[in-house]
This record gives structure tokens, sequence and C-alpha cells, in this order.
């Protein structure tokens, strides 16, 4: 399958009171057509940053993108004006948040909104734009998609408006679509309902997904390959199915631990302790090293690079056979 999206090398901050904080450090990695990439980590670990600029979507906020490519079928979004990045967006690549609620317009009916997204990049005129979104709505498992329309957003429930945004992002036949958190806000049955709307407009219209979450139980769900994140950089890759049965990064084993497993007698979960570096203060060597079980003394000091194997890279000195051997000699003396 072709790249749909590489991203390569991406370098993103905030201008601060305190100068230049950076928040994503050189992180690459890439979604093809048709598969469903999960983007995890906890709060502060980057990934919703890294998402932002992919849209690029840092409007009024002291975000920059100072270093990288972000190659959308070969051309690179970063080359673009923010004219023509407005084309794309919504068109070719589409975002859901996780709270429906800031991506509709309060004051507006659905109808409307749904018709006006549909004029812009279709270019379809107002009677058949209508028709259009109703289908889309029914598509996605609206009732009374018709009347629905004449609604306003604070009319229906959390799990009707995120189908209505899912069904406006999908209505402009976007081939990458960005689902930022898109079940958080949800309870547990309206989220499974979601994730396999999500799965089934996929499966439908072989779209690529970038589906950034904190929660593996979503990703062990839907997604064929993950990617790991803390602190701003990618700490793990792999498929779906080669990261739930290795693991390698004690990072994304302390996140496996804490999702809830069917079957399991274990009454508490256990939850990784401390908490994500700030970008204003991270730590020197390996960014996990504080709150890592299994820290050495070179983790304080040298940060690990990505080790690959097939269908697998870990950011892990534990990795490197070498470097455990010279570890464990120090600690002998
Ligand atoms: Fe833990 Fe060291 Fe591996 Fe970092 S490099 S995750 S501190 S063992």
């Amino acid at each position: 399958m072709p790249d749909l999206l590489e991203v390569k090398n991406l370098k993103t901050g905030f201008h601060s009171e305190n100068g230049f904080l950076p928040v994503v450090h050189g992180v690459s990695f890439n979604v093809k057509q048709g598969e469903i990439v999960g983007l995890v980590g906890e709060s502060g670990s980057g990934k919703s940053v890294t998402s932002l600029s992919v849209m690029r979507l840092f409007h009024d906020t002291p975000g920059e993108i100072v270093e990288g490519e972000i190659t959308y079928k070969g051309k690179n979004l970063l080359d673009l004006t923010e004219k023509e990045m407005t084309s794309y967006r919504g068109k070719e690549l589409s975002m859901i948040f996780q709270e429906p609620m800031t991506a509709l317009n309060p004051v507006l009916k659905i109808g409307r909104q749904m018709r006006e997204t549909i004029m812009m990049h279709m270019g379809m005129n107002k009677k058949d734009a209508h028709q259009y979104a109703i289908e889309t709505l029914e598509s996605v498992g609206i009732p009374r998609a018709a009347e629905i329309m004449n609604e306003y957003p604070h009319q229906l429930s959390g799990g009707m408006r995120q189908r209505v945004i899912i069904a406006m992002q999908i209505s402009c036949n976007p081939s990458l679509l960005i689902a930022d958190e898109p079940t958080t806000a949800l309870d547990v049955t309206i989220q499974a309902q979601i994730l396999k709307l999500l799965e089934r407009i996929q499966a439908k219209t072989n779209m690529g997904i970038l589906l950034i979450t904190h929660d593996l139980g979503v990703v062990a769900e839907i997604c064929d390959r993950v990617i790991v994140m803390y602190a701003g950089e990618i700490v793990e890759e792999a498929t779906a199915v080669e990261l739930f049965e290795n693991p390698q990064h004690p990072y994304t084993k302390g996140l496996m631990n804490s999702v809830p497993k069917i079957g399991s007698k274990k009454k508490r979960l256990d939850s990784i302790s401390g908490t994500v570096p700030n970008a204003s203060n991270m730590p020197k060597g390996c960014k996990f090293a504080p709150r890592c079980p299994y820290a050495m003394p070179i983790c304080q000091e040298k940060e690990p690079g990505l080790i690959a194997s097939e269908n697998h890279s870990a950011r892990c000195w534990l990795l490197d056979e070498e470097t455990v051997k010279e570890e464990e000699k120090q600690i002998d003396y």
C-alpha cells in the first residue's frame, strides 16, 4: 500500500514568556492508504500537537513547526500557502475532535453546517447538498436524519453529535481522517458504537485513519499499527498484533497494565507512577527514566535511539545487549 502521509523529523513547539518550548522532538512516521494507525500516549506526550501539526492548525496559538516534512500524497504540506492548506482541510484531510460541541457551531442548525461544508468542498448547489447531507447522516446511523437537519447541536446527545461530526468530516470523501480522542467524552456503549462506525467507514472508503488516543483498549479494537509517544518522542512502533503480544518498551508495558483485561480478577489496575515531564524541564538521558522501574545508570545520562527489528522498533537501552552487559558489569563492581 502506498504512503498517504509521511511525517519526517517533525519538530513543533510553543513560544512562551520563557522562550521557545519544544514539544515534539523529531517525530517520523507514516500512514498508508487503507490503514488505521493508533497514536498513543498519556496527556502531555505530544500526540495531539503532532496531529495539529499535520493539519497545520495553530491559528491563534503560539505553536510553530520549526523543522521537518509532512508529505501528503507526495506534497509537502509545509510548503503550501494558508489558502492552499484551507482547501486541503476538510476535502483531503479531515479531523474529528474529542468534544463535538467545540467543532459544531451552537447557534446554527445541523443542516446549515452540513450543507455549507458540502457546498464549499464538493461544489454542489444548496438543494443537492441538502439531500447529500441527509444521505451522509443516514450512512453514519443517524435516525430521522431529515428532521435532525432542522435541529441545533444542543438538542442532540453527545453520541449523536459525534456522529454528526463524523458525517460532516467524511462527507467530502477525505483520504485521511485524523480522529483525536473521538470517543473519550462518550459513555462506554456509545464509545464502542463510534469505533465500529469508524472501522466500517474505513473499510468502505479505504481511507487512512490516524487515531489519537490515551487508551490502548481503543487501539486494540480497531488499529492495524500502533505508535506509542512519550514526552514528544516515539518510543515504540509495531503492528497492533505484535505490540500486544510482545511489548518492548517499559512505558508501553505500563500502559498495558493499566488497561482492564476481560476475565481478570485484579481489582486495582497498575498505573505508571509519576507524570509526563514538563516541556520546560526534560530529564537528561532517557525521558522515561524518572518513572522507569528498569532504569540503569546509562539511562540517566544518554538517550537511547530507536532500535528496530522486523515490524517493530523501540527506544530503550534494554534492547541493546552490549549496553545491558556493560551496565551489569558496572553494578557487579
Ligand atoms: Fe527504562 Fe532505561 Fe529503557 Fe528508558 S532506556 S525505558 S529508563 S530501561
